[in-house]
């Protein structure tokens, strides 16, 4: 088996592994379907964010409406397109009305996101939002260190094994988009990836 491919079948499992353990159920009930992630699952960069919308619940993919379009366009910006990183959410049901994540909700998928991040063993992992950033650095503020990649070890929960990452917090695309000053400064975070990849040990 490829690498590939035993990764992606590690991800399969911890996605039955939530829906088995019927994870956050009140959400489960009013979302379509679990969004538990995209892309390549051999990947250097992995992104998360906050919760699927309304059209990562219809269609069961993160980032497919109009955060995910202006995402594509950085992507693509640094000679990137989605099959080459691994996109997912650190909560995976689409919460009502698209309000924000719940502690508890986040809390409460924290485990599996970092199964995912220990399958993947990516080489950088870009939060985009302060909800996914503050999982990793819960005390830092995002507008103080946006664009600083930070060296973090994190405990699985599920063993022993302790995980080291690189974290990249950036803004969230959805709240660039409409904020002039923020969508520049996202972009300019963004152009620093490739330098900041080929710093990693
Ligand atoms: N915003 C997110 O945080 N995640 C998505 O998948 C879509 C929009």
């Amino acid at each position: 088996m490829s690498d590939a491919a035993a990764i992606q079948k590690a991800l399969d499992e911890i996605k039955e592994t939530i829906l088995k353990n019927k994870v956050t159920p009140e959400l489960a009930a009013t979302a379509t379907q679990l969004v538990f992630g995209d892309g390549n699952p051999a990947a250097k960069i992995v992104f998360i964010g906050e919760a699927p919308g309304k059209n990562e619940d219809l269609q069961g993919k993160p980032f497919v409406g109009a955060a995910g379009k202006f995402l594509n366009e950085m992507l693509k910006g640094i000679g990137l397109e989605r099959k080459d990183v691994y996109i997912t959410n650190i909560v995976k049901y689409r919460p009502p009305n698209n309000r924000d994540p719940l502690p508890e909700e986040k809390k409460a998928f924290l485990p599996y996101l970092q199964a995912q991040l220990e399958a993947i063993q990516p080489k950088l992992v870009i939060t985009l939002g302060r909800h996914s950033m503050n999982c990793f650095l819960p005390d830092l503020q995002i507008s103080k260190i946006h664009g600083e990649a930070k060296r973090i070890r994190i405990s699985m929960k599920e063993s022993d094994d302790v995980l080291t990452i690189v974290i990249l917090p950036l803004f969230h695309p959805a709240a660039a988009l409409y904020n002039g000053g923020m969508r520049q400064t996202l972009i300019d975070d963004f152009a620093a990836i490739p330098d900041i990849l080929r710093q990693i040990k």
